[in-house]
């Protein structure tokens, strides 16, 4: 199979939607990054986006739905809060888990007796769930464990000639995965930190906890558990702290005539590219470090045999995101599969 790369148009559409209902996938555009998506009601759609990914069997995909979609089909027990959210944040970056009716593919929620759902505000992915007028199950539209696509020649790079089609709306301008929101409780609460942030959700509905797993505790959203957004390049992180060992590691592997990058914050990477040195410019406010924090990953991979990461200064709101992936791109703290 050839896969071809789209821009939305009524062609593009109507080839994306015969794709979906013959149990194909097709990877769309979102505003935080690429997904890969088949019909959320089909147990054999679904299995395929499992066996492409190489995805561990006990992490749930997220539905996605456009904006008029009736969700009340799909999940029940959507508590006050959760409608107040949803006219504050959607479309847009925000996840809300449900009580699930039991009607989608039991592979989409793996066993959970919970659905999560997401109106994702790019145009690209509204007017392809529009088209399809269904539930698109769709996780990031990369292998396991790889880094997150956030362009559609990085969902080509990974997939080449193993789906049909990628919808290309461009670059995503959020740059991480939306934040998932556990609403089957009293209060809202985070299992997934990303753009819409707790800080946020509290000052609309009073209350946001953010959930964190006990160690040997099965995390509420499995995927948490698994050591992700890995580039294949080698990796070590550095706390701000121990920049002199950062950069006796680059000197080392750059005697031993490898290719060490540093990626680190404005300010730093402006004084080590002024020395002469390799850097990647992370960026100076949290929005930008999640808009470039997977576009430098996978530049990386192309340029870098080592890429030194050194830990971001700026702390609050967006940042937990970033650091979340961060973490977890570098290994650190986290159970390996
Ligand atoms: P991805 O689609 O690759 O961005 O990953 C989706 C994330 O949503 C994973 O961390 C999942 O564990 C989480 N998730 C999906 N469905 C559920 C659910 N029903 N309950 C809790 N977390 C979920
Ligand atoms: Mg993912």
């Amino acid at each position: 199979m050839k896969t071809e790369l789209l821009i939305s148009s009524r062609a593009s559409l109507e080839k994306a939607r015969e794709y979906i209902l013959s149990d194909n996938v097709v990877a769309f555009h979102t505003e935080t990054v690429y997904g890969l998506g088949a019909n959320a009601f089909s147990d054999r759609a679904v299995q395929k986006i499992f066996a492409l990914k190489g995805r561990p069997a006990d992490n749930p995909l997220i539905a996605h739905v456009h904006r008029d979609f009736d969700i009340s089909s799909l999940v029940d027990k959507v508590p006050q809060y959760a409608a107040v959210l949803k006219n504050a944040f959607l479309p847009g970056p925000l996840t809300m888990v449900f009580p699930s009716t039991g009607k989608v593919s039991r592979y989409v929620s793996c066993g959970l007796n919970t659905l999560a759902i997401r109106v994702p505000s790019s145009q690209t992915a509204q007017e392809f769930l529009k088209k399809v007028d269904l539930p698109i199950a769709a996780p990031s539209a990369n292998r396991s464990k790889h880094v997150s696509p956030v362009t559609a020649q990085h969902v080509y790079r990974d997939f080449t000639d193993e789906i049909p089609l990628i919808l290309d709306g461009g670059a995503c301008e959020g740059g991480i995965e939306s934040t998932v929101l556990d609403c089957t409780g009293a209060v809202p609460q985070i299992l997934r930190e990303g753009l819409v942030t707790c800080e946020m959700i509290a000052s609309v509905v009073g209350s946001c906890k953010v959930y964190k797993s006990k160690p040997n505790e099965r995390p509420k959203s499995p995927g948490m558990a698994y050591k992700h957004y890995a580039p294949s390049c080698k990796t070590a992180y550095f706390t701000i702290d121990e920049l002199e060992s950062a950069l006796k590691i680059y000197s080392e592997e750059a005697e031993r005539g490898g290719v060490p990058y540093l990626i680190a914050e404005r300010k730093i990477a402006d004084e080590f590219s002024q020395k002469g040195l390799n850097v990647f410019d992370f960026g100076l406010t949290g929005e930008e470090m999640a808009q470039n924090l997977y576009a430098l990953l996978r530049q990386a991979e192309t340029v870098s045999t080592l890429l030194i990461c050194v830990e971001p200064t700026l702390r609050g709101g967006v940042m937990a995101g970033v650091m979340n992936r961060l973490t977890r791109a570098f290994g650190i703290g986290e159970k390996t599969e």
